[in-house]
């Protein structure tokens, strides 16, 4: 349920109204938005009438229930207005979200070598990346194939942040792993096989960098956004949401489907920053700009791209990564579609 309150409520009267809503068992979680301030009910409200409700103050404009089996991911429980995930990064802070650039993160599947992540690093922060994405923990469907470097990767990945300014966005498997890799990521990655990974979903809710969740392969909207609300419901209010490609009856030309619709239909339904990942949802290099231009003349937020600097040579995911020539080249195409939405970054000043 969302107590709606009127623009300039005195602070003492939201305190009261959280104070009885607490008494009743209920967790208030107070919103406050650019001209107002939206107390979220979590807890069983079952029984609230809402017109009663209404008449305990009249500051209180509107309450709403919310409908939706998520709450705190809805879109009604900020009111309608989007939230915006900041990040920070050695070279300053950067916004996920709706009324801010498109963010692109960019990088290797798996982190290999020192060399191979500071020289990506550098090359996809000159082209206009802000986060280096690669992986020191992968997830792998065979038991053979290359599972990172683990640990030691994640000191790779604190030197390449050194190296290049980037933030870094790299994935957690293990609840066991949360602490470390948090150390390192400015951006935890919650995989797609790990979307409903709940006793990670708490774990990384529970500590304080951002999450990026990506959308099972498998998994409907309304799933993935019960698996945000758990980080949501944790403690955590930086969630990004990444849809990668679904896994569809047709896999002869794509590794998977990218679903792009997931745009507009998440922008009606939740809050949260959204990412797109042609990468991984297509599965092969030369459909990635395509698609690419496609999410952000669609209103992604943020983009991931696998760049790496050898794909032929690569541990993994070779097929659908850029090398740093070509993801320059789809950097200076995505500034046209981004310019023309209006969501393209400035370009930083140069020092003279
Ligand atoms: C990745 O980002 O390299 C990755 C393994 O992605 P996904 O979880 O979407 O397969
Ligand atoms: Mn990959």
């Amino acid at each position: 349920m969302i107590v709606v309150m009127r623009v300039g409520s005195p602070e003492a009267e939201v305190d009261r109204l959280c104070e009885d809503f607490e008494a009743w068992g209920l967790t208030p979680e107070r919103i406050v938005g650019k001209h107002k301030v939206v107390i979220g009910l979590v807890g069983d409200t079952a029984d609230l009438d809402e017109q009663q409700l209404q008449e305990r103050s009249e500051w209180i404009e509107t309450v709403l229930r919310v409908e939706r089996p998520y709450k705190r991911a809805s879109r009604e429980y900020r009111h309608g207005e989007a939230s915006e995930v900041w990040v920070s990064t050695p070279s300053g802070k950067v916004a996920f979200g709706e009324h801010h650039p498109v963010v692109v993160v960019a990088g290797p599947c798996s982190v290999e070598n020192e060399e191979m992540i500071i020289a990506t690093a550098q090359a996809v922060k000159a082209s206009g990346a802000k986060f280096l994405r690669g992986g020191a923990y992968k997830p792998r469907t065979s038991p053979y194939a290359f599972q990172g470097h683990g640990e030691s990767a994640l000191g790779l990945l604190a030197a390449a942040r050194d190296a290049s300014g980037l933030g870094i966005i790299t994935e957690v498997m293990d609840t066991a792993d949360v602490e470390k890799v948090a150390e390192v990521a400015d951006v935890l990655q919650v995989g797609a096989r790990n979307m409903q990974n709940f006793a990670l979903l708490k774990k990384v809710g529970a500590q304080d960098k951002p999450v990026l969740i990506k959308r099972g392969m498998s998994s409907t909207i309304d799933e993935w956004l019960m698996a945000a609300e758990y980080i949501l419901a944790a403690g955590n209010p930086n969630v990004i949401l990444c849809e990668r490609g679904l896994r569809t009856f047709d896999r002869s030309y794509t590794r998977n489907t990218l679903d792009i619709a997931v745009v507009p239909v998440l922008r009606s339904l939740t809050h949260l920053p959204i990412m797109l990942d042609p990468s991984h949802g297509t599965g092969r290099w030369e459909y990635v700009p395509a698609m690419a231009k496609a999410c952000i003349a669609a209103g992604t937020d943020s983009l991931m791209i696998e760049v790496h600097p050898n794909p032929a040579k690569a541990l993994s995911d070779g097929p659908q990564s850029l090398t740093p020539e070509r993801f320059e080249r789809l950097m200076t195409e995505l500034a046209v579609i981004g310019k023309a939405v209006e969501r393209w970054p400035l370009p930083e000043p140069v020092l003279v």
